[in-house]
């Protein structure tokens, strides 16, 4: 099995794009494995822990071609915010939940848990951008938001991106109040097409579903998305709700090295 998700959609030349998992990680330790982010359960003094996911990270930026100080992940809050890097702004990870950048050799990336990982590209101006999408984000059209700064401020053509959607929590396993599925159709429209009620009276949503219908309305058309439930594999992803909040981080990262 790849310990590394490459989308279908994104084999170009140029860019790199992938997905991580656990590597060899263990259903029944929730940080075991190739873990990039130093929140939850690794505390201060956790020095072994700390270490190991700065090495992690070090592998994942030789992997992909650049330096450990070139990786760019934002501090993510779940809110709409767009972090946009140029030359003058690259500085110490700002709290946003997208990134965009038309620079070449660094590589952007978000860490999740069962929260929705995105990637796009352009590939006639060369921008990309990575997202995180829980249901906040959804609910507030963060997709929506960065297809839209890359059209007005990148002359993106929305029709051309390519979008890699990867692996979340999904409709099998992501039950919500109803507050939560009125906010995210309130954004996104057509709830039938990615939520459903079960027989036990509980409701249950598809983000990842969610984020491709608001990428679809604005004009992409090239969407990759996996098959992969982080909830259902918890040895293979780390699963905020498999866990009960405690538990490491995969990531998207996409870069032009
Ligand atoms: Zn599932």
């Amino acid at each position: 099995m790849n310990k590394f998700i490459i989308p279908t959609n994104m084999n170009h030349s140029g860019v790199k794009t992938i997905f991580t998992t656990r590597m060899d990680g263990d259903r029944k330790d929730p940080l075991k494995g190739f873990n990039l982010s130093f929140i939850n359960g690794v505390s201060e003094g956790s020095c072994g822990e700390q270490k190991s996911i700065i090495e992690n990270r070090s592998y994942l930026a030789s992997f992909l071609g650049v330096n450990l100080d070139s990786l760019v992940i934002p501090v993510q809050r779940h809110t709409d915010k767009v972090w946009i890097i140029s030359e003058t702004s690259i500085q110490s990870p700002i709290e946003a939940d997208a990134i965009i950048t038309s620079m070449r050799g660094i590589v952007l990336g978000v860490l999740v848990a069962d929260c929705v990982p995105i990637l796009i590209y352009d590939p006639d101006s060369g921008v990309i951008s990575a997202i995180h999408a829980g249901w906040r984000g959804t609910a507030s059209g963060i997709i929506k938001k960065v297809l839209d700064i890359m059209n007005k401020k990148f002359n993106t053509s929305i029709s051309k991106t390519i979008i890699s959607i990867g692996p979340s929590i999904r409709w099998c396993c992501y039950e919500v109040d109803p507050d939560v599925l009125k906010a995210v159709e309130k954004e996104t429209g057509n709830l039938k097409e990615y939520s459903k009620g079960k027989d036990n009276g509980k409701y249950y949503i598809d983000l990842a579903l969610a984020n491709q219908i608001q990428a679809v309305s604005l004009g992409a058309s090239n969407i990759w998305i996996s098959e992969e439930c982080t909830h259902c594999n918890p040895e293979r992803f780390y699963s905020y709700r498999y866990y009960k909040g405690v538990t490491g981080r995969q990531g998207g990262f996409i870069g032009i090295i």
